[in-house]
């Protein structure tokens, strides 16, 4: 398959719209010989160890949930292990694909597999996303504007993306705009009488966003929670901290889950239970005080579990099995307990 066609598809998977402004998503390393895509390789970071292993094992293109290049590189050299990466890519005509907070917004992404570990629950989105409005501000014109379709069209030919709503039976005419040219719209439409300006508020898309909340449909303890977690993750142990008044049979009401490094997601959630993958001394202090028990998986282990338990067989689907998706095996939390 295309490169392009993989990408497109992949696209689809999550839109890369739902990733964070800041985030470094999409395809990141595109070499420059075109050839077929075969094989796949996901991974939840890509370091030297699995780079080696995405040689050794033929794929054209690695999914990198982490972006392995995100603050802008100044040199391709072999003096960093970043910078060797790309050029091993480069040179060996393999393609680099992200997709980072896109695959934890996404409705089935990293956290909806991740809120599981509650059972069976109602589960609803913390911070959910937003349609991105194409037009924010709404700029209303009287009725009885004396200005035909045409002559206003003409005020409003230097303002890009601006657009004129008037029916042909001379119903109020209204212009439609984005925040940054408001004011251009409004200079240009100063002859005619304006009745009122409005602003349109986005739109919540649901399931997706950031964090999931879930209220158990059946009773969960603390104990049952941490039980399927490391089923699901395949992890000897975990990072338990109990809230003050809890012990291991608690029962959790409400939980609350943000893979990675989730504390500005879960602070102030109301939850009797939160998992995540890391968090500092005092922020979980501050939680245990606050009567939340909080676990964690160190952050990797947190989000790696998605790959082979959703994607990969998703993947699979979506490339019609034209293409062999493989997870890393090298792959790992640099973090263990020992
Ligand atoms: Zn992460």
């Amino acid at each position: 398959m295309d490169l392009k066609e993989v990408v497109r598809r992949l696209n689809i998977v999550a839109s890369l719209n739902l990733a964070g402004s800041w985030d470094n998503v999409g395809l990141l390393v595109e070499p420059y010989t075109k050839k077929k895509v075969n094989k796949v390789l996901l991974t939840n970071d890509l370091t030297e160890q699995v780079m080696d292993e995405t040689v050794n094992v033929k794929a054209d293109l690695i999914l990198s949930y982490h972006p392995p290049i995100f603050q802008a590189l100044k040199r391709v050299t072999s003096d960093h292990w970043k910078e060797r990466i790309v050029a091993r890519c480069l040179e060996a005509g393999i393609a680099v694909y992200s997709p980072h907070t896109a695959y934890d917004a996404v409705k089935g992404g990293v956290n909806d597999w991740l809120v599981g570990a509650f059972g069976d629950a109602e589960v609803t989105v913390i911070q959910p996303s937003t349609e991105l409005l194409v037009y924010t501000h709404m700029i209303m014109l009287s009725a009885t504007t004396e200005q035909t379709k045409e002559q206003l069209q003409a005020k409003l030919i230097c303002v890009p993306d601006a657009k004129l709503v008037m029916s042909d039976s001379g119903s109020a005419p209204y212009v439609l705009c984005c925040k940054k040219n408001l004011a251009e719209c409004i200079r240009a439409l100063s002859s005619c009488d304006v009745e009122f300006i409005s602003k349109s508020e986005s739109v919540p898309i649901t399931g997706y966003g950031m964090g999931r909340f879930a209220v158990p449909n059946s009773q969960q303890t603390i104990a049952d929670v941490v039980q399927r977690v490391k089923a699901m993750t395949g992890l000897g142990h975990v990072r338990l901290a109990l809230a003050k008044q809890h012990n291991l049979n608690s029962i959790v009401c409400k939980g609350a889950v943000c893979a990675g490094s989730g504390l500005s997601v879960l602070k102030g959630v109301d939850a009797d239970m939160i998992i995540s993958g890391e968090m500092s001394h005092h922020d979980v202090l501050e939680f245990t005080q606050c009567s939340v028990t909080v676990l964690l998986l160190e952050h990797s282990n947190s989000e790696r579990g998605f790959l082979s338990a959703v994607l990969q067989p998703k993947l699979k689907e979506i490339f019609e099995n034209k293409i062999t998706v493989a997870v890393s095996e090298e792959d790992k939390d640099p973090l263990q307990i020992v």
